[in-house]
């Protein structure tokens, strides 16, 4: 649940029990100010296309730089923001940063045409805030097109609403977004949502990437989530592949497309465009995926 996990994401302020409370209320009130104030930032990791060796777009991964407290991860600030239903300007924020530098980024550099971002969603966005408008409004202000936009929702965020989830990637496939599921194994969901939602992409849980060289049960399942999304026609992203054993694998099950520390850890944005206008997709200070992959 959200509180069992804002209780664990804390943690990492080592407080003691009774201060555990007024710490967490000290966090929300300056991450109410933190957008303002320029705290949040957007790291973005690169996805790349294994067939092509290609760069595919960025994932945007949200970053707190806390005036004290130094980076907070997402997993720590996102359930506090969820509690809080700080989710919904942050995530408007979120959606809104990440359009805005594609956009920036389409227009100054070549090799960034095709780029796509992908945004992440938590499930509360969807209950709580008109995500249709807040899309529509970044798209809007920022010229991109819908298709240049891919939005990730967990398994469990659509399971908590399966009929919301429904009506609202209807209404995003009218803008030619794409839709991710997100961690897609290690959540609840049944397979007959994967049927009745417009699912255009399964970003396999890098849980089994991280095992699928070492064990037979792991391999098997990544073996098994790549048919089942081409049978419903949907496209695969191998999450958390670092290795480059992991890639030459995922390329051979044919699995479209990869992200991990492998390739690019989640980076700045300047950093970002340097790796755009190199137009390499290999890990830095050695061979791209164009020599190692092909
Ligand atoms: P996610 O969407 O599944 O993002 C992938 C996470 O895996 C990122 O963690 C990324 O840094 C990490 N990762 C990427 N490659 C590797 C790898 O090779 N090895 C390992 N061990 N990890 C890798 P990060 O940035 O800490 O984000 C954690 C989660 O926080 C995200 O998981 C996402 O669920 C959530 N999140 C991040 N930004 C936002 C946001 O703007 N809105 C919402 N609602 N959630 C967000
Ligand atoms: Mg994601
Ligand atoms: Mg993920
Ligand atoms: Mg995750």
């Amino acid at each position: 649940t959200a509180k069992s996990r804002g209780r664990g994401g804390i943690a990492i302020y080592q407080s003691s029990a009774h201060s555990v409370a007024r710490d967490m209320f000290r966090i929300e009130a300056d991450l109410r100010k933190a957008i303002d104030r320029k705290e949040l930032e957007l790291a973005f990791q690169p996805y790349v296309n294994l067939a092509e060796g290609r760069l595919g777009g960025f994932e945007a991964l949200a970053r707190w730089n806390h005036p004290e407290r130094g980076m907070i991860s997402p997993s720590d600030f996102i359930p506090i923001a969820e509690d809080s239903g700080l989710i919904v300007p942050l995530g408007r924020w979120a959606i809104e940063t990440a359009c805005m530098q594609l956009a920036d980024w389409r227009k100054r550099c070549p090799s960034a045409m095709d780029l796509n971002v992908g945004v992440n969603v938590s499930g509360l966005q969807l209950a709580q805030d008109d995500i249709v408008g807040a899309v529509e409004a970044a798209l809007v202000a920022s010229g991109l097109p819908g298709g240049a936009l891919k939005v990730e929702l967990t398994e469990s965020a659509i399971v908590e609403n399966p009929e919301l989830a429904r009506q609202i990637f209807t209404k995003l496939k009218q803008f030619d977004i794409s839709i991710a599921m997100d961690d897609f194994g290690t959540g609840y969901s049944s397979l007959s949502y994967l049927q009745q939602l417009p699912i255009d992409v399964l970003k396999i849980d890098q849980s089994f990437i991280a095992g699928m060289m070492k064990s037979d049960d792991s391999h098997k399942i990544v073996t098994t989530i790549i048919a089942l999304a081409r049978n419903l026609g949907m496209t695969t992203v191998a999450e958390g592949v670092e290795e480059y054993s992991q890639a030459e694998r995922l390329r051979a099950l044919g699995c479209d497309s990869a992200q991990g520390f492998y390739f690019a850890r989640p980076m700045a944005a300047k950093e970002a465009e340097a790796f755009i206008n190199k137009g390499v997709c290999g890990p830095s200070g050695e061979s791209g995926v164009e020599q190692s992959i092909d």
